[in-house]
């Protein structure tokens, strides 16, 4: 989402006439767009900025901006230890920077000296909308389409609602418009973004035949033309009814591949984190994917060391997280937000605790990413060709179930699908041929 966010107002900045620079060495601007999920991040994103500050003094035009959640969360007292920032912008406010650049930039040429840094952390009616603009690669292939902001769910770890503010969609056709047009440019896949993306609309559309608004949504995206595969991130669990389970059977551009953040095993952490549904019941979304799509691959996010997380809750993570034999998965360390009901509890679990499970659980991620890759070596799978890898020496693609396969391959076949033999595998990463005779013309 950040990379959503970062690439809208580059957009409007290009607009602008503000230019894009490969390096950060050759910047007169430099925005940090940063996250506040974990610490982890805040304290990252902190010591950049420190480190970018210096810069001031050898380079006195150079503009710092900190935009996105750490702006939101900390706001001016950010100033506190970064006290030369020109720019603290917040979540719902991307798109007043070009805005804001202007101003500082006209000050600095009239030889006015800056005064105050610029903070802008308030809430604004329909910023959701405003994230909607495209920085697309010479031969796009994927691009990412913001359908939502903010989130209602009140997970107690969670920050993104103080962060982020209350749910609020995009209109439907609004982002079908947006999509259509990514296709037109020869996007062929797109990701659908969004805090909690299965509750897309549900306070601005009705349900019809059934079906939620986001699975009304996906239905109109993949009648789009040039489109061959539709992807989101993140869903929830509670948003897995019939529904969308169902839709998996006849909307095949969704490929065989689902993130189901499942955050613990354990029926009694999960109440304590105040999600809405039971180990078992996760796992009866998990058996009913796999009944319409048997190839389906899932991957998931997982918390340990939730205050008051027992061996014994652990120990029913672990086991629940072998069953599903997931593909890929994020596995966090719990990090204390403040102003969050988790940062409170009793019974906070110690580094090297949360640090041991989350290595049980890397051990374990690791051995089943293996046996899933290794069991589709010999199988052709249909990739979309993305480009070339890191290294200019291959291309690489993904397959219906999201893993990344490296092949030879010629620079017109990218934007296509193509079948690949896959030949060897590793934890993250599959090798293979194309099968020319069935390379999409
Ligand atoms: N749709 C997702 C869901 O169902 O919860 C929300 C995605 S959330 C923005 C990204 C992930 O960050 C969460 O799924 C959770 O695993 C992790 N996360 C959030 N707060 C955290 C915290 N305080 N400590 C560690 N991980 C956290």
């Amino acid at each position: 989402m950040n990379e959503r966010d970062s690439e809208a107002v580059a957009a409007l900045l290009r607009a602008r006439g503000y230019r894009l620079v490969p390096d950060e060495d050759e910047c007169d601007i430099l925005l940090l767009n940063t996250c506040s999920i974990r610490d982890l991040a805040e304290q990252k994103a902190l010591g950049k900025a420190g480190h970018l500050q210096a810069r001031k003094r050898r380079q006195p035009r150079f503009i710092l901006g900190i935009l996105g959640c750490m702006a939101q969360n900390r706001g001016a007292a950010l100033l506190d230890q970064l006290p030369d920032v020109d720019l603290i912008v917040g979540t719902q406010k991307f798109h007043q920077v070009p805005g804001y650049l202007d101003n500082l930039r006209a000050a600095r040429e009239a030889g006015v000296p800056l005064g105050a840094t610029i903070v802008d952390t308030a809430a604004e009616a329909g910023s959701q909308n405003e994230i909607r603009d495209h920085v697309l690669a010479e031969r796009p292939v994927t691009a990412f389409v913001s359908i939502q902001q903010g989130c209602n769910m009140d997970c107690t770890f969670c920050i993104v609602p103080k962060v982020r503010g209350d749910e609020r969609s995009r209109p439907m056709d609004a982002i079908v418009a947006e999509s259509r047009a990514l296709a037109e440019r020869g996007v062929r896949e797109i990701t659908l973004l969004g805090q909690i993306v299965t509750s897309y609309g549900r306070r601005d559309y009705a349900h019809t035949g059934g079906r939620t608004p986001f699975v009304q949504l996906l239905e109109r995206l993949h009648e789009i033309d040039g489109l061959a595969r539709l992807r989101f991130t993140s869903p929830h669990p509670r948003g897995f009814k019939h529904d969308l389970v169902e839709a998996y059977g006849r909307l095949p551009k969704l490929g065989d591949y689902v993130h189901l953040p499942l955050q613990s095993g354990s029926n009694r952490i999960l109440r304590a984190m105040n999600r809405p549904y039971t180990r078992e019941r996760y796992l009866e979304i998990v058996d009913a994917l796999r009944r319409v799509r048997p190839e389906m691959h899932f991957s998931t996010d997982i918390i340990v060391g939730f205050p008051g997380e027992t061996e014994e809750d652990f120990a029913q993570t672990r086991e629940l997280f072998a069953t599903v034999n997931y593909d890929m998965a994020y596995i966090f360390k719990y990090s204390v937000r403040s102003g969050t009901a988790a940062a409170a509890m009793a019974g906070q679990v110690p580094e090297e605790v949360k640090e041991e499970r989350n290595q049980i659980l890397l051990r374990l991620l690791e051995q089943n990413s293996r046996r899933r890759n290794q069991a589709l070596v010999g199988t052709v799978q249909e990739v979309l060709i993305e480009g070339p890898d890191r290294k200019g020496l291959r291309f690489l693609g993904r397959t219906r179930g999201n893993r990344t396969v490296h092949f030879a391959a010629d620079e017109k076949l990218i934007g296509t699908l193509a079948p690949v033999r896959i030949e060897r595998a590793t934890t993250a990463v599959l090798y293979g041929e194309l099968v020319p005779a069935g390379v999409e013309s």
